[in-house]
């Protein structure tokens, strides 16, 4: 296996600015550069039916979509797309073209005649895909690569005479035969595999490069994108060009609410930290409906970049990094708080956050109610109906000596009503000393303006009542500019003085922040150097004119980027709508923790979007699977199109139902085909008794 790489951070984790990049032209469309993020999506509609592919490109078109892909699985597919080029131009639809290729190097020649970009798949572009165990000395490795090179250069000279752009896609599970071997199914393999057609690219004096590294775990994803930044760099410092943009994706996401969680954490987590110029949101559904998807993920982010741009200036020095590898995720080393709740404690009520317990999942939920009686009952119903999640803390706003006095009257209401989860009072330094036992937890401000004696005396207060004491560390709302930034720092190292009268235990920290992100990472990174374990609890501040879609992805994007970066064991999150509708911001939060792969709660589907090659209705199918296996916690199950890409790119699952034929499929243990050609009609039944007969299937309640 390849030695490990030690490289920093590509950009600046605290104050990320947009990777500068080259402009590449994809017909009328450019990105890259100062250019706004590209949107794009691909067809599911076999290719050859020119008149629906036809239709559905202008659909995308229309829903705000600046590039297409089309699948050109063989040569008919590739003169197809002639057809269809010509039929948009006809119909006034200038929208660019991409084929995609795979294993099919005489497609992609063909395809170039007719459509703006290529798509090629190192792993498959010439090279073997078959699962092969065999080392490659150096020089069986220098034959392939030069045979593969040999194949490769044809194609480039021809996009290079009709001035067509090219992306050296990689996807995690699709690596070759050779590059596996070497490296591993590992962000690194993705890489280097990708970078040795760079070579082949810049050999042949061809720089309309583009690059993605899509996998359908966010971790892995965020760790690639990661590293080819970090390694495009350092080529650009060896008089090289290291300025290629990047395409951005989650791939094989799923659909529904997973799908657009796990792309929001992959995708916006990248894009937060300025990789990404063009993106696409892969789900299981019709790709119109990815549309509207990525572009709220693209619209926020760009927000932020010019805020960044406009706030420009030297950040202090945290003195650590935030996390010991950007390139391979660990979550950050903290000490266990047990806190147990103040109302009729129980041994089952003690809550522990941090350590080695799992990521918490707690909900914000405002004011005392006045009417403490008919609010429990609300909780009650709504967590009653989602049974599979538990809300493992509640945080109270308390503003004043008025909304104090109605936390007990609600506390007893909540043990009435079998809501056992612990308290966390929200309040002022003033306040929390007169809330004595009634919570399990103070949150309290630490102002920058505090001194330390008062600070140190709510410290004491806090263990002389027996609770956990949260700071909240105030003054954050954004640390990309440097006023902001040395506020935040100075807020950790007050807290953390005032934390020394209780030997740092007990004490918990968050941040409310605007730009959770950066922030949370110099906290992180300021607390690491000060040798400082407290647990972080990652508090999403809700935006208030945002819709329900919009609000899951803002939350996913910056919880699942710390997350991903193994920062925060308790995420908050608030609930909106009124309290009976707690059970749906609960099950966000660990939909949230699945996504990131912090938390199993539920089965884990892997399916791919579907495109030309599709052999079933992979929507209609993968909610059939999915009704009858959601139950399965922490068993993985990919859905795929087609045998070409899917048990390649169905990457870590445990089982896999992919299409084989018309109306048959194989099912799969790991990478192995257990059985073959099933007829569709017994497939659902076959892959459940498959999961039967290796142990991991459960009867559903
Ligand atoms: S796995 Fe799915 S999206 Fe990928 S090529 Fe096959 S059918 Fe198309």
């Amino acid at each position: 296996m390849s030695e490990r790489l030690e490289l920093p951070f590509p950009g600046d984790p605290f104050a990320p600015r947009r990777r500068p990049t080259r402009v590449v032209r994809v017909g009328d469309v450019a990105l890259g550069g100062d250019n706004p993020i590209r949107i794009q999506s691909m067809t599911t509609t076999d290719t050859q039916d020119v008149a629906a592919t036809v239709a559905q490109t202008e659909r995308l078109a229309a829903a705000g979509c600046e590039i297409v892909r089309i699948t050109a699985p063989s040569v008919r597919d590739a003169e197809a797309l002639g057809e269809i080029r010509a039929e948009l131009f006809r119909r006034g639809v200038r929208v660019p073209l991409v084929a995609d290729i795979h294993f099919t190097p005489n497609a992609a020649l063909v395809a170039a005649e007719h459509v703006e970009k290529v798509r090629i798949n190192p792993g498959n572009f010439a090279d073997k895909k078959k699962f092969e165990v065999r080392d490659y000395d150096d020089a069986q490795w220098d034959d392939e690569l030069a045979r593969v090179a040999d194949r490769f250069r044809p194609l480039l000279r021809r996009c290079k005479e009709l001035g067509r752009a090219l992306r050296i896609g990689t996807n995690h599970g699709s690596l070759s035969d050779r590059v596996m071997n070497r490296y591993g199914d590992t962000p690194r393999g993705m890489v280097e595999s990708a970078l040795e057609f760079l070579d082949v690219c810049e050999d042949e004096g061809f720089y309309d490069v583009v690059f993605s590294m899509k996998a359908s775990n966010p971790q892995v994803a965020i760790q690639a994108y990661r590293l080819l930044a970090a390694l495009l760099s350092a080529r650009a410092r060896q008089g090289k060009p290291g300025d290629y943009p990047f395409h951005v994706g989650v791939t094989e996401a799923g659909d529904g609410e997973d799908g657009r969680i796990k792309s929001a954490i992959g995708i916006g987590s990248l894009l937060a930290d300025g990789l990404g110029d063009t993106i696409r949101v892969s789900l299981t559904e019709d790709p119109v409906k990815e549309v509207p998807v990525a572009r709220a993920i693209a619209q926020r982010v760009e927000s932020r970049w010019a805020d960044a741009e406009r706030s420009r200036g030297a950040l202090p020095d945290p003195g650590a990094p935030f996390v010991d590898d950007p390139y391979e995720h660990a979550r950050r080393a903290s000490e266990c708080v047990a806190s147990a709740a103040a109302v009729d404690a129980k041994p089952a009520q003690v809550l522990e956050i941090g350590g080695d317990a799992p990521v918490r999942a707690e909900l914000s939920i405002g004011a005392p109610p006045t009417d403490p009686e008919a609010a429990a009952w609300r909780l009650a119903d709504a967590f009653g109906a989602r049974r599979e999640v538990a809300c493992e803390g509640l945080r109270l706003d308390v503003a004043d000596e008025a909304a104090l006095e109605r936390v007990q009257p609600f506390a007893e209401a909540l043990a009435r009503h079998g809501v056992t989860a612990p308290l966390a009072l929200q309040m002022s330094s003033e306040l929390a000393p007169h809330a004595k036992d009634l919570a399990a937890r103070w949150i309290v401000p630490v102002a920058l303006d505090a001194d330390v004696v008062t600070v140190s005396a709510l410290a004491r207060a806090a263990e002389a009542a027996g609770v956990a004491l949260e700071w909240s560390l105030a003054g954050a709302a954004t640390p990309s500019g440097p006023t902001a930034a040395n506020a935040l720092v100075a807020a950790v190292e007050r807290a953390w003085e005032a934390s020394r009268v209780l030997g740092h235990r007990r004490v918990l920290v968050s941040v409310e922040a605007e730009r959770p992100v950066p922030a949370l990472r110099l906290v992180a990174a300021r607390m690491r150097a000060l040798d400082w374990r407290a647990p972080i609890v990652l508090v999403h501040r809700s935006e208030h004119a945002a819709s329900d879609e919009s609000e899951l992805l803002h939350a996913s994007t910056d919880l699942g980027a710390l997350l991903c970066d193994g920062i925060g064991d308790a995420v908050a999150l608030p609930v909106r709508g009124g309290l009976e509708r707690a059970g749906d911001a609960l099950a966000l939060a660990y939909r949230i923790l699945q996504g990131a792969r912090q938390r199993t709660t539920w089965t884990e589907f892997i399916s791919c979007p579907s495109c030309g090659r599709t052999l079933f209705d992979l929507e209609e199918t993968t909610a059939r699977i999915k009704a009858q296996t959601q139950h399965l916690k922490g068993v993985k199950i990919a859905i795929m199109g087609c045998i070409v890409n899917g048990p390649g790119e169905m990457a870590d699952a445990d089982f896999g139902y992919v299409g084989s034929g018309p109306g048959v499929v194989n099912l799969y243990v790991g990478h192995d085909c257990v059985e073959r050609h099933v007829p569709q009609a017994q497939a659902d039944a076959c892959l459940i008794d498959l999961i039967r007969r290796h142990g991991r299937w459960v009867e559903p309640e």
